[in-house]
């Protein structure tokens, strides 16, 4: 199984990936960590570029999806083929969020994208960490230094938590939101409720 963890930065999801990695493993699933942008050698390194180069929305949604492709093919795919449970820290759903949303690139455009780069590749369960962007910034000033993207103004998270709620309502069946605006044991709950009902 495929499953990706997505939300604007600051809502906490890498926390509860190990949350759920733990949970998995303890049922005996062997399990893939990976994320995105990155996830391969060359992958990594178009990160690298992504997150410290300047760059237009065109470059980024291009770059992402370069990385998507050498993630999927060498990494991914592979691992599902071999019964592995596949955890990834953001996926497509974040280059429709951010980019599209975010940045206000094409949607159509993207969708394209998706397609060739995918081939119909998608993943089973997304979980959505949705939490207010003024609360993502105050989680995001308490722990670490901010990468490029990281400094955009409040705005700029709202048009992308739209994006997330955009994808959730067009796919209900694959995107699960979870309140990420609750304290961390409740959201851990909630998160392993669902991961539990995909991975049985
Ligand atoms: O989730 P993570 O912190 O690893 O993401 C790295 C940075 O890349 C974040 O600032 C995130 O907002 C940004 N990003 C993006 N577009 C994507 C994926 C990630 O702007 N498609």
């Amino acid at each position: 199984r495929f499953i990706t963890f997505e939300g604007i930065d600051g809502a906490g999801k890498s926390t509860h990936i190990e949350a759920v990695a733990d949970a998995l493993r303890a049922q005996g699933e062997q399990l893939l960590l990976t994320r995105e942008p990155g996830g391969t050698p060359l992958a990594e390194k178009l990160r690298e570029l992504f997150l410290h180069e300047p760059m237009d929305a065109l470059s980024e949604a291009l770059l992402v999806f370069a990385a998507r492709r050498d993630h999927l093919v060498t990494r991914i795919e592979p691992a599902l083929a071999a019964g592995l449970t596949v955890l990834c820290d953001r996926f497509t759903d974040a280059t429709f969020a951010y980019q599209g949303a975010g940045r206000g690139f094409d949607l159509q455009v993207l969708a394209t994208l998706e397609q060739w780069v995918q081939q119909g590749v998608q993943p089973d369960l997304t979980l959505w960490f949705d939490v207010p962007p003024a609360v993502a910034a105050q989680r995001r000033a308490a722990s670490r230094e901010p990468d490029r993207l990281e400094r955009e103004a409040e705005a700029f998270f709202e048009r992308v938590r739209s994006g997330y709620a955009a994808r959730a309502a067009a796919d209900p069946g694959r995107v699960r939101r979870i309140n990420a605006d609750a304290d961390m044991a409740s959201v851990r709950e909630a998160v392993l409720e669902v991961v539990c009902q995909t991975v049985r």
